[in-house]
């Protein structure tokens, strides 16, 4: 089938010839005695005229074909002015589209999100929603190829762990055979491991937190981009970070030309610096509009809302208090080598400088409140020379919202999972 389809991105370079094109019938227009179907496959849309007087019966069989219908179509390509159509020999209905169908998939009736939720298959038939998909597998691209060229090493984590990484509650149980195991909500601590083999690891893929947040930047199910560096602390990463955001504007400003142009949107341009101001700079500004907080808690919307209208673009928080911030995390006195990166109020990433010493190490878990030996398997690596390291985690799907410019993760992500919703 492949070998003979034309696809219609390139219909215009077969003028005159004969050619087999495959789609679906986006729309359909009778005009006196000739039928004007519109043919849509992924790269393009071409106009098929049949002509009652020439093809009696394939006019009467295009006037019974329902829209969305998958159609493979023999014909001649023909100039008609400046209309490229085809001219039909023929017409072959391969699947035929059911009505009603769920949603309107030329987006001209517009669908509630969990409708094209609900839908999403047959919503990628809508361009608009198409480009954020097409827009995002590029991001992806981008990222993987930023990190390629400055020399870290691609890893796969697991995903179904035997212990709390992060001594967090928010852990998905599942059954393991007879035992209990856990999602993991991020690949902390091997990848951090890692790092006493590679100058630095990065991974994109995706974690699990069982929070029951109700808010249009968290997932149970999203994806992580992150990077973990050896012999680096957090002011190298945070140049890391703040390279690989400026590389993925440039090349999505650039590559991300036509999708971007069917979204309607233009992401923030590469910014040429990133201001960083620490937490208690932070608290400062967000008491200074009238935003009460005490030190040591962490910052919330309310708090995030009037540090945005300070700094409406990227910027970094740092110098996070301890008590907030997990164990891993390099303290220095009741602060920690720490990050936050922002875009406006909304958090993209967190990282740190992290604790390389095995018995600072220890010393911090049992200072979280959390048993020491049940972290063995993981801190035992620390007593065989574990080089500094810093990394940092950035959320996927929340930069794929300012690239696209929507305002829901749920747009961004195929299949998204949050605490009430698991299907499709
Ligand atoms: P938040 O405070 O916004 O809930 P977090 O500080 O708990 O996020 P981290 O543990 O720092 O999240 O994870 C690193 C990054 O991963 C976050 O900055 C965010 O971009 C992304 N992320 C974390 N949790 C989620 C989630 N539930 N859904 C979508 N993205 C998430
Ligand atoms: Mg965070």
């Amino acid at each position: 089938m492949l070998k003979d389809r034309v696809k219609l991105g390139e219909i215009d370079k077969y003028i005159d010839k004969d050619v087999y094109v495959y789609g679906w019938l986006e729309d359909k227009r009778i005009v006196g005695q000739v039928a004007f179907l519109v043919l849509r496959d992924m790269t393009g849309k071409v106009q098929v005229t049949v002509k009652k007087s020439v093809k009696r019966h394939l006019y009467t069989h295009a006037l019974t074909i329902p829209r969305q219908s998958i159609l493979k179509v023999h014909g001649k390509v023909n100039l008609y002015g400046e209309t490229i159509e085809i001219v039909p020999h023929d017409i072959q209905v391969l699947s035929e589209a059911k009505h009603p169908l769920p949603i309107d998939p030329t987006g001209r009736v517009p669908a509630n999100l969990p409708t094209i939720i609900d839908n999403r298959p047959l919503s990628l038939r809508i361009p608009t929603i198409r480009a954020v998909f097409q827009l995002r597998a590029l991001t992806k691209q981008v990222i993987r190829e930023f990190f390629i060229n400055n020399g870290f090493v691609e890893v796969d984590t697991p995903k179904i762990i035997a212990t709390a990484t992060e001594g967090g509650a928010n852990l998905f149980e599942i059954k393991y055979f007879d035992r209990v195991a856990y999602l993991a909500q991020s690949p902390q601590l091997y990848k951090e491991q890692l790092t006493m083999g590679f100058d630095g690891v990065f991974e994109i893929a995706q974690f699990y937190r069982a929070e029951k947040s109700h808010t249009r930047r968290h997932l149970t199910e999203f994806t992580s981009v992150d990077l973990e560096v050896a012999f680096a602390d957090y002011n190298d990463v945070m140049d890391i970070l703040e390279e690989m955001i400026k590389y993925i504007l440039t090349e999505i400003h650039k590559r991300g030309k036509p999708y971007l142009e069917i979204l309607g949107h233009t992401p923030p341009e590469p910014p040429t610096s990133m201001k960083r101001i620490t937490y208690d700079e932070a608290l400062e500004i967000i008491r200074s509009k009238g935003g009460e907080i005490k030190w040591g808690e962490d910052i919330e919307s309310e708090g995030l809302e009037k540090l945005a209208e300070e700094l409406p673009g990227f910027y970094f928080i740092v110098d996070w208090p301890w008590d907030i911030k997990p164990f891993y995390i390099m303290r220095k006195g009741d602060l920690t080598e720490s990050f936050d990166l922002m875009m406006g109020r909304l958090e993209l990433s967190s990282g740190g400088t992290r604790e390389h010493r095995y018995n600072e190490l220890r010393r911090n878990i049992r200072e979280k409140g959390l048993n020491v030996e049940s972290f063995d398997y993981h801190t035992r690596f620390y007593q065989y020379g574990m080089p500094p390291h810093a990394g940092f985690g950035l959320g996927l799907d929340r930069l794929m919202t300012i690239l696209s410019g929507r305002e829901n993760i749920r747009e961004v992500v195929l299949y998204p999972r949050d605490p009430e919703s698991l299907t499709p």
